[in-house]
């Protein structure tokens, strides 16, 4: 029997409604697949502990992460702490901190949710580089205030940064359709995103099997909406993959259907696993947030420990939901709860004898 850690982060917001939600999914589909048990801490870092402490999480909390398996998280954010502290001072520090450079995030068009596009087919997996580009957090300001105040944002691109990023794509688009679309801004952005084509060309060498499409990020959003069927894995900056992802997976109905993975692919440190919607202030505390997306994201952390055949059932489990017309939470447009859309998912994965 294999026995997984895992460290749960809720976060803040609809952070600590979808998570432990995801948490009892997780645990029906290792009571139901069989051969592995979870094991589950977790630690209520975020906006509380801010205001308690100053700290988004305690001093050597990336040393209490280091020995579990993987990490479940939810989202930072309050109303009343700036974005830049809440997410820096956890999520960015636990990404930048393990190295976790590919961020993979899934947009498929689940059947029986017809999303925005009403014709066409969405299936793709965005890469997103997640160590350095636009939030390498480099920049500064000066005559703070003063009417010739300058700010800076620096964006770093480096060669091993951009070569590991584009390896990682090449090979996730060997295993899907031997389609890569790198995007960029190298018509304006003549250092960095130049360095980021010119590097996909040399590493594309090394996978003649695999069909490359370049393609400037403001042109992709329009291929996103109008022929979303033509993309299959694209490769983006972290800045222009963040955005591209929220409308991939609004485009595949709500942005609370879309997963993530922060991955170290050499496995160094552990991933970390997290809906990509944010702490949804409008709606937090109502109990309606949509728990698809951490359970889709419970999927990919199944799939990241080798359990393959479980990440399928839990997979099986929501489809089978989404099929049979929901339970939907208000998002979709229904009026569910976030507890009887988990239940449904529950229910579904007990039912199924596959
Ligand atoms: P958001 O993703 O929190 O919300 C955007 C919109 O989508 C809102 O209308 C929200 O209600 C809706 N939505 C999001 N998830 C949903 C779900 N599961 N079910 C139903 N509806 C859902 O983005 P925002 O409003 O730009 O940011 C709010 C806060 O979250 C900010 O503090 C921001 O910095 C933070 N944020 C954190 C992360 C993260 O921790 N990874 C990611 C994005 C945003
Ligand atoms: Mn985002």
């Amino acid at each position: 029997m294999t026995h997984y850690r895992i460290a749960v982060i809720p976060g803040d917001g609809i952070g600590k409604e979808v998570i432990p939600a995801g948490i009892e999914v997780l645990q029906a589909v290792a009571a139901r697949e069989g051969g592995f048990t979870f094991e589950s801490e977790t630690f209520d870092w975020g906006s509380d502990l801010y205001r308690a402490t100053g700290r988004m999480m305690p001093e050597d909390g990336l040393e209490t992460l280091r020995p579990f398996d993987a990490i479940y998280f939810g989202a930072v954010g309050d109303t009343d702490i700036p974005d830049h502290v809440t997410l820096w001072g956890l999520r960015l520090n636990i990404c930048q901190s393990f190295d976790q450079y590919a961020n993979v995030r899934p947009a498929r068009l689940l059947p029986g949710i017809e999303g925005p596009l009403r014709r066409g087919h969405l299936d793709c997996v965005i890469v997103r580089e997640n160590s350095e580009g636009e939030y390498a957090g480099q920049g500064g300001r000066s005559h703070r205030g003063l009417p010739e105040e300058v700010a800076t944002e620096v964006s770093i691109f480096t060669r091993r940064g951009v070569e590991r990023i584009m390896r990682y794509a090449f090979d996730l688009a060997m295993t899907r359709c031997k389609h890569l679309t790198v995007v960029t801004k190298s018509n304006a952005q003549r250092h960095g995103m130049v360095l980021w084509d010119e590097i996909a060309r040399e590493v594309g060498r090394d996978y003649p099997g695999v069909e490359v499409r370049f393609e400037l990020v403001d042109a992709m959003t329009t291929t996103f909406v109008l022929k979303p069927e033509s993309i299959d894995v694209v490769v983006a900056t972290n800045l222009h993959a963040d955005i591209l992802s929220d409308l991939a997976s609004a485009l595949s109905g709500s942005l609370g259907i879309g997963p993530t993975a922060n991955l170290d692919p050499e496995r160094r440190f552990p991933s970390m696993f997290e809906p990509i919607h944010g702490s949804a202030f409008d709606i937090m505390g109502k109990g309606i947030a949509n728990p698809l997306g951490s359970f889709w994201t419970g999927a990919l952390l199944l799939e990241h420990l080798g359990e393959a055949g479980a990440a399928a059932r839990l997979m099986r489990a929501i489809e089978r939901v989404t099929a049979a017309g929901g339970p939907f939470t208000p998002d979709l447009g229904g009026k569910a709860t976030t507890g009887d859309v988990t239940q449904a998912v529950i229910s579904a994965l007990q039912a199924d004898n596959e």
